[in-house]
């Protein structure tokens, strides 16, 4: 992202700015505005002491997942040719007394270097403008048929032999706690809302590896179908708007395809770990339902460990960029140390969202499953960070979400969070990659789902295996 030199030519901007047609039009406008001294000092106001923190009840381990994308052409002379590639990446990092490369003050450059460069990633090929695959007729189903190949295959599984630790297996979990019509309530099934040939739907498939077809036109139809990315591809047109929203996809259904085996095979780990997502806790696109199943599994998987007595899972969504962001870097000066501010619907539409109204029933309703704070350390740094809403549903009888979810008390996890945040502070808060940021003064070890992600927890590797 261009954080620096967006306007590489300043004079050019200026120019545009000056433009009588575009200054007229954008006195139409509504946008976020340099806020007012007294608006500023309204927001700080809002801020409230933060719960009490207890550092001991620091996790051990992070798994920071960070995604990057890429659309190239095949070919110099054929810019319009064009694939594409999504690289997750999915590190582990150690907090606890192993982890930390405090022996002197070096932290080996080469370590970090190798982690940046790792082709370790999940990589996940995309065909986009004017490739297909052999046999398919058309860009949109190589592009289904390639994306369902590569969420069931074995990189992606914990179990090389086991077709059910895929990622695709964790799709068909996540679409089988839908609510409504759409939820099949068995994990090994779930619904497409049509068939992308005939348009008929919904259509049921199973969690199996034989190919399945359409009931009413026999064309082939592929699990993923029901992240309906297949609609935005098309044929001779760059790509990249499908191929940004599955690298966002994979982002947010990777912690729960960690959590759905760590939940099965060693449920107590979770307690001792926190996972870091890029960005808001927020699907966007045709896929925007999978928020609605995050909500619920992640509520299903806090009752389970409630019943060993133990901590729910801590997820944490860190933002760097966009408008909560924006709006700190006007009022931050305001802003009180050590305090924590719950953000409420009305101050982000009255001041951040430049006055628009609210769309609809609470903020992101179609879209967030956890809300926004802005907490400002002792030392005076402000982050935006998210935890996920503390309810499986925002249409709860007798609960008044837009009221409910802007309680401080309601987010157990908050208290570790902020602990977590404070203790990884300078390290977060320079570098926009979370985990090339921790890398440097942590051990940082790849973790990704066919690497034996359990023995990296055994005693043995947690005294000696020190890198990535
Ligand atoms: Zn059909």
């Amino acid at each position: 992202m261009p954080y620096e030199g967006e306007f590489a030519n300043k004079t050019a901007h200026v120019d545009i700015l000056n433009n009588p047609d575009i200054k007229t039009m954008l006195e139409e406008c509504t946008y976020l505005k340099p806020p007012s001294d007294e608006e500023a000092q309204h927001l700080a106001e809002q801020f409230v002491d933060p719960p009490e923190m207890d550092q001991d009840d620091i996790p051990d381990f992070v798994i920071a997942i960070d995604g990057s994308n890429y659309e190239v052409s095949i070919d110099e002379k054929l810019p319009s040719t064009k694939f594409g590639f999504i690289k997750v990446g999915v590190i582990l990092i150690r907090l606890d007394e192993f982890g930390a490369l405090k022996v002197g003050k070096f932290v080996d450059p080469f370590k970090v270097a190798a982690l940046k460069k790792k082709n370790t990633a999940l990589t996940f090929f995309i065909p986009s403008a004017n490739i297909k695959l052999h046999g398919q007729d058309n860009v949109r189903d190589s592009f289904r048929r390639l994306l369902d190949q590569q969420l069931y295959n074995e990189r992606t599984r914990f179990n090389a032999d086991d077709p059910r630790t895929s990622l695709r297996s964790t799709l068909f979990m996540l679409a089988s706690l839908r609510p409504g019509t759409m939820g099949t309530g068995d994990d090994e099934k779930l619904k497409i809302h049509k068939c992308p040939n005939c348009g008929e739907g919904p259509i049921t498939v199973e969690d199996v590896p034989e190919q399945q077809y359409c009931p009413h036109c026999r064309k082939e139809v592929y699990p993923s179908d029901c992240l309906r990315l297949w609609e935005e591809v098309n044929d001779f047109q760059s790509n990249q708007t499908a191929i940004t929203r599955l690298m966002m996809i994979l982002e947010h259904i990777l912690p729960a395809h960690y959590i759905r085996y760590f939940l099965k095979e060693s449920p107590l780990l979770l307690t001792n770990m926190a996972f870091f997502v890029d960005g808001p806790l927020a699907v966007f696109g045709n896929a925007a339902w999978l928020h609605r199943s995050l909500m619920i599994f992640l509520e299903n998987a806090k009752r389970k460990l409630s019943r060993f007595n133990a901590k729910p899972i801590m997820m944490i969504g860190l933002q760097k960029s966009g408008q909560v962001v924006d709006y700190i870097n006007y009022v931050d000066r305001f802003l009180p140390k050590n305090k924590i501010y719950c953000i409420d619907d009305e101050f982000r539409y009255k001041y951040m969202l430049g006055g628009r109204d609210p769309a609809g029933k609470t903020f992101g309703f179609e879209t967030y499953y956890g809300q926004d704070f802005i907490y400002k350390t002792d030392s005076g740094k402000t982050f935006n960070l998210l935890i996920p809403y503390p309810f499986s549903s925002k249409d709860m009888d007798g609960i008044d979400f837009n009221e409910e979810k802007t309680k401080i008390g309601n987010y157990e996890n908050l208290p570790r969070a902020l602990a977590l945040i404070s203790h990884l502070e300078s390290d977060l808060y320079k570098n926009a990659v979370v985990p090339i940021a921790l890398a440097h003064r942590y051990t940082a070890i790849s973790f990704e789902p066919g690497g034996k992600v359990l023995d990296l927890f055994s005693k043995k590797s947690l005294g000696r295996e020190n890198n990535g």
